[in-house]
């Protein structure tokens, strides 16, 4: 498949982060107090306890939760321990479920100003201009006004548009800041893996033509499967609540309901511990998270991306993406 071959070469294989280099790909595992059991801080916690290298959060979550300022005071602790790299949302997700309508750009910017995080997605808009430099133009306007509070986190923008008009958007975006990294919600990539991963190929095949590498990060990614795919097709970054909703089968990558742990029969730490069922779940499902980026990333440095769709997946999907990958 001459894409994975010529995308291996071409690929970073680290992301620069507090003087830190995050090894790719990276899932970062969500918190949101929306579709979800616990609080955001609870969940905050749990991910601290288990030693979580990576995260995200909202700062909706922050600003509205039931002690903000305790909630911000243990966020500035992890930086001062140089702990784990807090990735923060704008909390429009959460705004728009929760019907929130005083959630606004100012808001987000005041939580940004707390020096909480050390990479912040910008305060993005779900319906932009259908022109892909309109929309870009107001993509970078809401980066660099966000980017102006703080110089000790990078704000990334946010792309939403039609898959059609995305790498018209994304170039653009690039032509206008030279931007590191742009995100993209991967409910916008199509309907489907097929689609999906056709629509990331021909996004990477596009900004592998520019002189820097430009990381992709995909918002809602955190189906085991689908972070091995988007992957290859050229995605370096996700975040996604599956680590918190689902149970995931450690023997074939699949998600379970929450409550059916007790399906999956594997010998892990959190499996054989006395942890109540939500901690052991949740520690069993980020063992199998960590475990598995390790394992994309192991097979990306020895070029043994092939190896890994055949042991996962079914040799008739392997060769529709032959199809999209031998061009
Ligand atoms: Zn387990």
């Amino acid at each position: 498949m001459r894409f994975l071959v010529d995308n291996n070469n071409k690929r970073s294989r680290y992301f620069p982060v507090r003087g830190k280099a995050l090894k790719l790909p990276v899932y970062f595992p969500s918190i949101s107090s929306v579709k979800t059991g616990l609080s955001p801080f609870s969940y905050f916690r749990i991910l601290k306890s288990l030693n979580q290298p990576h995260f995200l959060i909202s700062a909706f979550d922050i600003a509205r939760a039931r002690n903000p300022f305790e909630f911000i005071q243990e966020l500035h602790q992890n930086q001062a321990d140089d702990g784990a790299i807090v990735l923060m949302d704008s909390g429009n997700y959460e705004s728009y479920w929760i019907r929130d309508k005083s959630w606004d750009m100012k808001a987000f910017n005041a939580v940004l100003a707390e020096n909480v995080c050390d990479l912040a997605f910008c305060y993005d808009n779900q319906f932009p201009d259908k022109d892909p430099i309109k929309n870009a133009e107001a993509v970078v306007l809401s980066t660099r006004e966000s980017q102006s509070t703080i110089n000790t986190a990078s704000v990334i923008p946010i792309i939403h548009c039609d898959k059609s008009r995305l790498n018209e958007a994304v170039l653009s975006l690039h032509a206008q800041t030279n931007a590191l990294m742009v995100s993209i919600p991967e409910r916008i990539l199509g309907d489907g893996l097929i689609e999906r991963i056709t629509t990331v190929t021909n996004l990477r095949r596009a900004l592998n033509q520019l002189d820097n590498y430009v990381y992709i990060h995909l918002l809602g990614t955190g189906n085991p499967l689908s972070l091995l795919l988007l992957s290859l097709a050229g995605a370096d970054s996700f975040d996604g609540l599956e680590w918190c909703q689902t149970v995931v089968n450690t023997q074939t990558a699949t998600l379970y309901h929450f409550q059916q742990r007790e399906l999956i029969l594997d010998d892990c730490n959190f499996c054989k511990s006395d942890l109540d069922y939500t901690l052991k779940t949740l520690g069993h499902n980020l063992n199998f998270y960590n475990h598995w980026m390790n394992k994309i990333q192991s097979a990306m440095d020895h070029g043994a991306e092939k190896d890994l769709l055949k042991e996962w997946l079914d040799p008739k999907f392997v060769m529709e993406l032959q199809k999209i990958w031998d061009q």
